[in-house]
């Protein structure tokens, strides 16, 4: 007898409530907890006497808290945080240098991820076992992250399998912006784990280990990745897991190169081309710079592809005069435009959207946490079980190995 399974599409909360934060008018300033809490997204709840807290109150809360705890904490700030948040970071990077440094830090024994849920887990596994890794809102996810669940790739695992055999040279990628239970998988499966820096290398590994690449979760910078090594698009196929077998024939399969999984990103998916003709309209020198999350099309349009870091990299090297139209999340870009006032640097986006999920960690959630360390308590840590934490380091240490 068949059996019909129906898959119903669920669309992460994540992404729901994605634009939440969005301001046509430009002001993204920082308010009380109390304040936020009314943009309708989910927050951890956390003490009443925190939801009032001025940002003065906050900032010396937070100088009181360090002092207390002295070289036994150290913060980690990504480049998306807001600027009220990454002050406090003693680095700040994008997801691949926060987690050689969370592997570097040794003498801390709290190490507070500002940052998303992924991210506290990747520093969790390559921090050692005496360090707590802190996430200051446990509501802080990752829409894209949140789009390739373990028991859907288990499934699309197995249906590979059934195609094309327990030895079908499927080598798993997953991007770093997955969870610990995926980066498992692939440490299991002979795949690695690569961030929008070392894809290309991740893909090379990958191909002198087996013919076809399945690549997780963001179907956008696995294609712009191929497309850049030369794999046509043709050669590629999207897995969609809302559908009997990825929506695919087994002839489709067979013949595929690249099985992309249906996710994205859905802050660099708000670039599009239509935002870089109007930015060469209006600056006709305009350098254009996005981040290979975004479309294929935006992509080809851009001068200049490439990771968090390089943007950062790229715009602080440019010479005095120069324009940037830079496609990604807007805090990164505000912040470059503030530390390059010798030059134009704005976000191709008109409409200021951070991202939500990065926008939850106020600095009202840093001085809880802070606050829980001076008293003794650890809140919010996040561990990975041993297993997983096992599996998914083999897959990372291979990223680690080629990224050298
Ligand atoms: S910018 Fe996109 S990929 Fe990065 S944390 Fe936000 S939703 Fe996730």
């Amino acid at each position: 007898m068949t059996m019909t399974i129906s898959r119903q599409t669920v669309i992460p909360i994540t992404e729901l409530e994605q634009s939440a934060f969005c301001r046509s008018d430009g002001n993204l300033r920082t308010q009380t907890l109390e304040e936020e809490f009314k943009a309708g997204v989910r927050w951890q709840k956390i003490p009443t006497r925190y939801l009032k807290l001025s940002p003065e109150e906050i900032d010396s809360g937070i100088a009181e808290a360090r002092k207390a705890l002295g070289n036994q904490v150290v913060l980690l700030g990504h480049h998306y945080q807001r600027e009220d948040v990454i002050k406090y970071a003693d680095f700040r990077g994008d997801s691949y240098l926060l987690s050689k440094q969370a592997a570097a830090v040794k003498e801390a024994r709290a190490i507070v991820f500002c940052g998303v849920h992924f991210m506290a887990e990747t520093a969790d596994i390559l921090s050692s076992d005496r360090q707590s890794v802190i996430l200051p809102n446990m509501a802080a996810g990752c829409s894209m992250a949140d789009m390739a669940n373990i028991e859907q790739v288990e499934d699309c695992w197995d249906d590979l399998g059934s195609v094309l055999g327990e030895t079908g040279q499927v080598i798993p990628i997953t991007y770093m912006n997955s969870t610990a239970a995926i980066k498992a998988l692939c440490g299991r499966n002979n795949g690695i784990v690569c961030t929008s820096s070392n894809a290309d290398r991740a893909f090379k590994w990958a191909y002198e280990r087996g013919e076809r690449v399945l690549f997780l979760p963001d179907q956008h910078l696995g294609r712009n990745t191929a497309l850049k090594m030369g794999i046509p698009e043709t050669d590629m196929v999207v897995w969609n897991p809302f559908k009997q077998m990825g929506g695919l024939t087994p002839e489709q399969i067979r013949r595929a190169r690249v099985i992309l999984w249906q996710g994205h990103c859905s802050v660099h998916t708000r670039f599009t081309t239509r935002q870089i003709e109007d930015a060469r309209k209006k600056y006709p020198d305009v350098k254009v710079i996005v981040h290979p999350e975004c479309t294929r099309e935006t992509v080809a349009a851009a001068d200049y592809v490439g990771s968090t870091e390089y943007i950062q990299k790229t715009v602080n090297a440019a010479p005095a005069g120069s324009v940037w139209g830079v496609g990604t999340e807007i805090n990164m870009v505000s912040r470059l435009a503030r530390e390059n006032p010798d030059k134009t640097v704005f976000c191709l986006d008109p409409v200021v959207c951070p991202c939500a999920t990065m926008y939850r960690i106020h600095p009202a959630y840093v001085l809880w946490v802070l606050e829980g360390l001076v008293a003794g308590l650890v809140i919010n840590r996040i561990e990975v079980p041993a297993g997983t934490k096992a599996d998914a380091r083999i897959a990372l240490d291979r990223m680690l190995e080629i990224s050298e």
